[in-house]
């Protein structure tokens, strides 16, 4: 079978798995899945939209983040790992979206890599799930876990993972394939424990009796 029909046959079945090719994380817009993906960071999907919830209830708009004092934006984010520098973050991209991108969260990669604390697997999550924009894949660690045993990339480095990725699928399907092989990651392909024997790629995986 060749790559790009072996990419085809792998969407083809983990749709069948799957139905749901969207981000896990809880949001109503553009920016809070920015914040949200932001706090993902070393942090489960489930956990953010805990703190989440009450962090939205709470800062309703860009300008609430920009304008709390920072002490207390990290004090409601204290749960969190990483909060004191993911705060900093949260505020200096509202900052930023206000002061250059007129209270709007930018639609390209190069502007959204301007902002604090983003970079590219955040982007690819914003441009794919607020905007609908295929413009990467974005690689996480089941993302490159799962791409690399069933033998779609020979890379470990994030970046050359994705171009590897790009390459052997239709640009339409970029998003739905990041979403698909996390999800399998998470249940099926796990990192410790391996269910081969439940998995719908089995008999074309080439790391079935790893
Ligand atoms: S057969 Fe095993 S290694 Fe291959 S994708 Fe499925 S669970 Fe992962």
């Amino acid at each position: 079978m060749k790559t790009h029909e072996k990419v085809a046959e792998i969407l083809e079945r983990l749709k069948g798995e799957y139905s749901d090719v969207g981000t896990a994380l809880n949001f109503k817009t553009p920016f809070e899945l920015l914040v949200a993906t932001i706090l993902s960071a070393q942090t489960t999907d489930v956990h953010v939209n805990k703190v989440s919830k009450d962090l939205f209830s709470k800062y309703k708009t860009v300008k609430d983040y920009a304008d709390v004092p920072l002490e207390t934006l990290q004090k409601d984010l204290s749960s969190i790992n990483f909060y004191r520098n993911k705060a900093k973050s949260i505020q200096g991209s509202a900052k930023m979206i206000i002061g250059r991108f007129g209270s709007s969260v930018p639609r390209t990669m190069e502007e959204l890599l301007d902002l604090p604390g983003v970079a590219r697997k955040t982007a690819n999550i914003i441009l794919f799930n607020a905007f609908g924009i295929n413009e990467g894949i974005a690689v996480d660690t089941h993302v490159k876990r799962v791409a690399f045993r069933l033998g779609l990339t020979k890379n470990e480095d994030p970046l050359k993972i994705e171009k590897d990725l790009m390459e052997i699928t239709p640009r339409e399907e970029w998003g739905a394939l990041s979403h698909l092989l996390i999800f399998h990651g998470r249940k099926i392909c796990q990192a410790k424990k391996t269910r081969h024997k439940e998995c719908v790629l089995y008999d074309i995986c080439p790391s079935k009796n790893i």
